[in-house]
Formats: structure tokens, C-alpha cells, sequence
């Protein structure tokens, strides 16, 4: 059988009707080869489900259902516009059963005020099963139920994928529907468990879900498709200059990926790593403009490929002058660090203390009570990782000091240089974060130009100016 192709589009990639025939013109054109399409929910719908769960969780019965209700509605007057004004009886089917799912859901989550993390995934889930449903009986294509083939664990909300369950299950449900010529649907986000139950990859993790089927299918190449024209120098929200990166290695768009460029989910790259599978980021507004490449051996070719920002962030440094020609003290705090399950992003270490940074919002309690036995601890929480990312960063001195004077008077909290050499990483106060990175982009992309208007950028930097930006 020949390799088909993965296009997946996310929610603002499938907003609206308008939207949807536009993928579904993408995906025509690009048939002869078999296509997989990998749907996110429709815009901000993602976020409205799980907006219905909290009131539902706070007590707020009859809030929530009015929320569902217009996301049903919305779902309902866009499959107006696609199929016609008539009533269509498997959308209408689709929408009853979901409205009586996820009402007796939502109901009982506002009885006991609690809303377990097994039916949160059913809920969140929902946006996927209807967007993909909406534009395969606009395609009249196979749908396909991601549940049935993406085997996951049982971790709620951040799902890990098995493999090579859902290889089996791939190479059988969707290979037959994906041979030249056919498009098949399926929803990006969502898989199952083996006792069945629905699970979820994580937020953003439709990108994870392109990446783990075309690695199933051994596709040609995987597509991701959003509203940006693929890998942008910088976050486009922030510095609105931030230009394309034509090529990208794997490894570079996986530390892009792990220090906040949303454009991707962080684990996206792994599956088609594994496979050599090139990945392609493309603007579905603008399918004939510019796209990145991540393949193997692929490089920018610059010296500074491109920066990455994630906040907020909490330091913890640990003290002890015993450090000093003691061996097994760093070993020991890390093992603590281990059996706690924080996970550490950035380590600096001096002769007489280590400095790590955690997400901020998880509680050290624990940990401080364990440390504060036999060291010194300080936490600053409220902090941003900014990194530079290159894979040419070791051949290139004076990196560092170029960021430094680019920096200017912005405080630098820590400093470090990634194990694999294509990540120079810095940690600032996270008010700091935005402004550090237009000095560092002015610094290392001299000749990116700020867009005269957000209108003449067009769809490339849709979303500036919304540090926030729309989820799914
Ligand atoms: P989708 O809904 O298609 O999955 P996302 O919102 O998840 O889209 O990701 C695309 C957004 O990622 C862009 O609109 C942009 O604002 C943001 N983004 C952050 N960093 C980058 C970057 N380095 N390059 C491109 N986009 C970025
Ligand atoms: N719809 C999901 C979200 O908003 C998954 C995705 O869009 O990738 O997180
Ligand atoms: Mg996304």
C-alpha cells in the first residue's frame, strides 16, 4: 500500500464553515495520495467545554447547560451553512446523543461539585468527536473514531500514547480508507484507554495526535495546518516582527516546542523523529505562501534559529556550603526532586549551590520541608524561561555575550546552556519576559521588519496582539 499524507488543522483552521470548506478544498487537492485529516474542535470550543464543567463544578447547574447548549448551537447553525437548511439526521443524532451525554455528565458533576478527571476527558472530548463529524458529512468521507485507534494510557488529561497498539489499530481501521485517492476524518486530541474509557493528549495536543497516527500509517509527510506561516522566529503575539523559519531540524523544533512556541505541541516530534517522517507547518489561509520544514538534517542555516518563551516559572536554589568538594550532594537533591514527580527544567549549578527551575503552581511544600533538612533554600516564583534556539549555537561564539547586551538592563536570574548545545537559555522576572525577547529578536534577526499593519500581514500574525490567543 502507498504512504498517504496526515493534514491536520487546527480550531482556528476549522472556525466556521467558510473554514471547513476551505480544508476540505486543501484536502481534495491533495487526495491522489490518500489523505488522513486530523481535526481539532472547532475555535474556542475546547475551552467553552471545559468553561461548562467548572460552572458545573461551582454549583452553576443551570449555567452550564446554557453553556453547552451554544456550543450544540453553534455546531447545529454551522452544519446549516454546510449541508443545507433541512435537518440532516446524523448530525442531529450526533448533537441529541451529545446533549444527553454531557447534560447527565454536567448534572451530576453540579450535584457532587466535583467533576472526576475521567468524565472532564469525555467532556473536553467532545469538540473533536463534532467538528470531524460535521466536516465528514460535508466531504461525505469516512469518519473514523480516534478513540478506537490512538491507544493510550489511563493518565486523564495528559495521555500517554502505546505505540505500537495504536499501530495495529491504525494499519487496520485507517490504511484501507487512506489509499490514493480517499480522505478519510479523524479527531486529533483524543484516544482511549485500555478499559476503554476516553482519554485525552493534553491541551494543544491535536499536533501529538497528526504526529502518533502518521507514524502509524508510515506516512509521507505529516502537515500541520494553522494560522501562522509555520515557524515563526518568535512568538508572533510578542514580537510582531518574528519572521518564517524556511528549515527546521527535528531537535530544534522539539526544544522550540518544550520552551513555549505553541505553534507546536512539545511532544509532537518524536513519533515522526522515530520514522524520519518529514513534518511541514503550513497557514491554511494561506496555503501557497511560506511553510517550515522540520526533517532530518534539516537546519535554519543561522546562527540563531529562532526564540521560545514559557512563564511563569519558580526557582528553587538550593544552598550548602558542603557542596563544596562534597561529593553525591547534587545526586541527593535531585533524588528528592525524583520521588516528589517535579520535574526540573533548567539547572545551574555554582561550587556551593544548584539552581532548577519548576512550573509555578505546584506545591513544594514537600520538597522544602525535605531540602530545608540539610541545605539552604531560596524560591522565586513569578519568573519566565526565554530561549535561544540554534543548532549552530556551539560553533557560534559570542552568542552569549550578544544576548547579554541585547539584554540590557533586564535582570538575569540564571543562565544556562542545554545539554545538546542548540539551546542557550535564560530566566528573567516574568514581567521582564515579553521585552527581553523583542531585544533579543532585534538583536539576532537585524532585518526582520515590524509588519506596517496587523492587515497587511493578513493571516500571518492573525492572532497578534492577543497574548492570550483563542485555544480550541
Ligand atoms: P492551532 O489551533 O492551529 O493548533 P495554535 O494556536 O495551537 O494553533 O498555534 C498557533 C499559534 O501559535 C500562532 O497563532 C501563534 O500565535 C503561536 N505561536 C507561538 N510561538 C510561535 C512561533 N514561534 N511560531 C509560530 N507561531 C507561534
Ligand atoms: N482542541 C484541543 C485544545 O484546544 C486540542 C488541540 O486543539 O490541539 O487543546
Ligand atoms: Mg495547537
Amino acid at each position: 500500500m502507498s504512504a498517504p499524507i496526515v493534514m491536520k488543522f487546527g480550531g482556528s483552521s476549522v472556525a466556521d464553515a467558510a473554514r471547513l470548506r476551505g480544508v476540505a478544498a486543501l484536502a481534495r487537492e491533495r487526495s491522489a495520495q490518500g489523505v488522513l485529516l486530523v481535526l481539532s474542535a472547532l475555535s474556542g470550543v475546547t475551552d467553552a467545554l471545559i468553561g461548562a464543567g467548572s460552572m458545573a463544578v461551582a454549583g452553576q447547574e443551570a449555567e452550564a447547560l446554557a453553556a453547552l447548549a451554544r456550543i450544540l448551537d453553534r455546531h447545529g447553525s454551522v452544519g446549516e451553512e454546510l449541508l443545507g437548511k433541512s435537518a440532516h439526521p446524523e448530525l442531529e443524532q450526533a448533537l441529541a446523543d451529545t446533549r444527553s451525554e454531557l447534560s447527565a455528565l454536567l448534572k451530576g458533576a453540579a450535584l457532587l461539585r466535583n467533576l472526576p478527571e475521567r468524565n472532564l476527558d469525555v467532556l473536553t472530548g467532545r469538540g473533536e468527536l463534532l467538528s470531524t463529524r460535521l466536516l465528514a458529512l460535508y466531504m461525505n468521507a469516512p469518519w473514523i473514531d480516534a478513540r478506537a485507534v490512538l491507544k493510550t494510557d489511563s493518565r486523564h488529561g495528559k495521555a500517554r500514547p502505546d505505540l505500537a497498539a495504536t499501530r495495529r489499530a491504525a494499519q487496520e481501521r485507517i490504511l484501507p480508507l487512506v489509499q490514493p485517492g480517499s480522505i478519510a476524518i479523524t479527531q486529533g486530541y483524543i484516544g482511549s484507554d485500555p478499559a476503554g474509557h476516553a482519554t485525552t493528549l493534553g491541551r494543544g495536543g491535536s499536533d501529538y495526535s497528526a504526529s502518533i497516527l502518521g507514524a502509524a500509517l508510515d506516512a509521507a509527510e505529516i502537515q500541520i495546518w494553522t494560522d501562522v506561516e509555520g515557524v515563526l522566529s518568535a512568538d508572533p503575539r510578542i514580537v510582531p516582527e518574528a519572521s518564517p523559519v524556511e528549515y527546521l531540524g527535528y531537535d530544534e523544533a522539539a526544544e522550540l516546542a518544550a520552551f513555549g512556541a505553541k505553534v507546536l505541541h512539545p511532544a509532537t516530534i518524536l513519533p515522526a523523529v522515530e520514522r524520519g517522517i518529514p513534518v511541514t507547518v503550513r497557514n491554511s489561509l494561506l496555503p501557497n505562501g511560506r511553510l517550515t520544514t522540520i526533517a532530518r538534517g534539516s537546519s535554519s542555516g543561522r546562527q540563531v534559529t529562532a526564540l521560545a518563551s514559557r512563564g511563569p516559572v519558580t526557582i528553587v536554589t538550593v544552598r550548602t556550603p558542603r557542596m563544596l568538594g562534597g561529593s553525591g550532594f547534587l545526586a541527593r537533591i535531585f533524588e528528592v526532586f525524583g520521588r516528589r514527580g517535579i520535574s526540573v527544567d533548567l539547572v545551574a549549578t555554582s561550587e556551593v549551590s544548584v539552581s532548577a527551575t519548576v512550573d509555578d503552581g505546584i506545591s513544594l511544600d514537600g520538597l522544602v520541608a525535605e531540602l530545608e533538612g540539610f541545605a539552604e533554600l531560596r524560591i522565586a516564583r513569578g519568573r519566565a524561561l526565554i530561549a535561544i534556539v540554534g543548532d549552530r549555537l556551539a560553533e557560534s561564539p559570542g552568542i552569549a555575550g550578544k544576548a547579554f547586551s541585547a539584554l540590557g538592563d533586564i535582570n538575569i536570574d540564571m543562565i544556562s546552556m542545554g545539554a545538546r548545545e542548540i539551546n542557550l537559555s535564560f530566566v528573567v522576572a516574568q514581567e521582564d519576559a515579553a521585552e527581553a525577547q523583542r531585544r533579543l529578536h532585534r538583536a539576532f534577526f537585524p532585518d526582520a521588519c515590524a509588519p506596517a499593519d496587523s492587515a497587511s500581514q493578513g493571516a500571518q500574525s492573525a492572532r497578534a496582539g492577543s497574548a492570550a490567543g483563542p485555544a480550541s
